[in-house]
């Protein structure tokens, strides 16, 4: 296989570092550094580095394009959207009185619960009900992990509610949940706030237009932005949740560069050609499903995003009994390959891994249709190991363990 010179500069600093040289098909993992940003996010960053600027100033101009973007009064940005569900559910709890938001997360008052529905408890590499107690509050689940009835979130909505926070994401339970609409109205009528965690999706406008009080986003997914999290809605609410800022917000801080960043991805978003992004990264799809449609025991096809953002994946069913070996050791084997390609392997205990177009950096894509084909052909001789479902379903975790051991 030919490895691209570094003449492109696609590898300069991973050689240098002596790091490992990966392409990204997964998606915008964290464990992977999320996104790349485009020319004018790091000219901005740049900038930002080299002068001083009054925080609150640059938080307001930050609001401003948010505002711009989401529909939402007002917004500010903080570390990532873990730290804006917890700096959202502290402000919903203590309002404009820093003397509470300081008595954080050790007395979090009378109205500390935070409702979520059973089948959105997920974790996006750490547990979001962590992101809610991490503020003092207390979740609590309505429903059962696979159906919730309106009855049981009306039920639990109360004296002790602080708010209701609801899950957009591919991790949470698909069928059986309280959709949207009907889930902000049922809050709306009890007069408790709506959180919307949209950490990944594309639709900036939808939840604050179908009644978010807050929603959350990531800057550093889809919107190719520095690491950081944007807290978009009510002003009383952004407000409230920014006020954290001088107590447990402190150690979820964002710096002048990464506000600045964040305000040029934002910028850019809403410049961008969204259409022929599409285009591009379907005409990729469909090179890779034609460059591996003739080996045996594998079947490829375009599945659309589950939580419905315009952006469509390469799933590789894998049949062992004709590949040569299964869709888990395929997952391991090419993220041994180098570059390292690392795929989206979440559900890959059902015979398949796919491929996400969307990280795609300029000449990468070759080297994913040779690896591709190199790799699948040789299913008989990549033997399947105990730990390579073990790693996919225990997703990062021994990462965290063995990053200091010795190779
Ligand atoms: C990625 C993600 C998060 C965490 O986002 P960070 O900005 O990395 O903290 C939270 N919720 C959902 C649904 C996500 O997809």
């Amino acid at each position: 296989m030919s490895l691209p010179t570094d003449k492109d500069k696609l590898w300069t600093w991973h050689n240098r570092n002596g790091f490992r040289r990966i392409i990204n098909v997964s998606g915008t993992m964290t464990g992977l550094g999320a996104s790349v940003t485009g020319q004018t996010v790091r000219d901005a960053m740049c900038e930002a580095t080299r002068h001083f600027v009054g925080i609150h100033e640059l938080q307001a101009r930050a609001s401003r394009t948010i505002a711009g973007l989401t529909g939402a009064e007002a917004g500010f940005l903080t570390a990532s959207a873990g730290a804006g569900i917890t700096l959202a559910v502290a402000g919903a709890m203590t309002g404009f009185d820093p003397a509470r938001a300081e008595a954080l997360p050790v007395t979090p008052g009378p109205k500390s619960e935070v409702v979520v529905q059973l089948g959105h408890l997920c974790g996006y590499g750490a547990p979001i009900e962590t992101a809610i107690a991490l503020s003092g509050a207390t979740p609590r689940a309505v429903g059962q992990s696979t159906l919730t009835m309106d009855h049981q979130l009306i039920g639990a909505l109360g004296e002790r509610t602080a708010a209701a926070l609801y899950v957009v994401s591919h991790h949470v339970v698909h069928y059986g949940q309280i959709p949207f609409p009907r889930f902000a109205a049922i809050c709306r009528e009890a007069g408790v706030p709506v959180i919307v965690d949209a950490a990944s999706e594309y639709d900036l406008k939808g939840f604050i237009a179908a009644g978010a009080d807050i929603a959350i986003y990531s800057a550093h997914k889809f919107l190719s932005g520095p690491t950081g999290g944007i807290v978009a809605g009510r002003k009383d609410l952004v407000r409230a949740a920014y006020l954290q800022n001088i107590s447990i917000g402190r150690g979820m801080k964002i710096g002048k560069e990464s506000i600045a960043g964040a305000i040029a991805a934002m910028e850019d978003w809403m410049n961008r050609d969204h259409e022929a992004a599409r285009a591009r990264e379907t005409e990729t799809l469909e090179s890779w499903r034609a460059a591996i449609a003739d080996i045996p025991g594998i079947g490829a096809q375009i599945v659309a995003d589950p939580t419905g953002n315009p952006l469509s994946r390469l799933q590789v069913n894998v049949d062992p009994a004709k590949a040569g070996t299964t869709a888990a050791a395929f997952a391991r084997a090419f993220s041994e390959q180098d570059p390292a390609l690392i795929v989206r392997d979440h559900e890959v205990e059902l015979g398949y891994f796919q491929l996400d177009p969307c990280n795609l950096l300029p000449g990468q894509s070759a080297i994913v249709i040779d690896t591709l084909r190199e790799v699948l052909r040789s299913g008989d001789t990549i033997c399947e190991r105990e730990s390579d479902l073990a790693r996919a379903r225990n997703g990062g975790v021994g990462g965290y363990l063995a990053w200091l051991e010795d190779k």
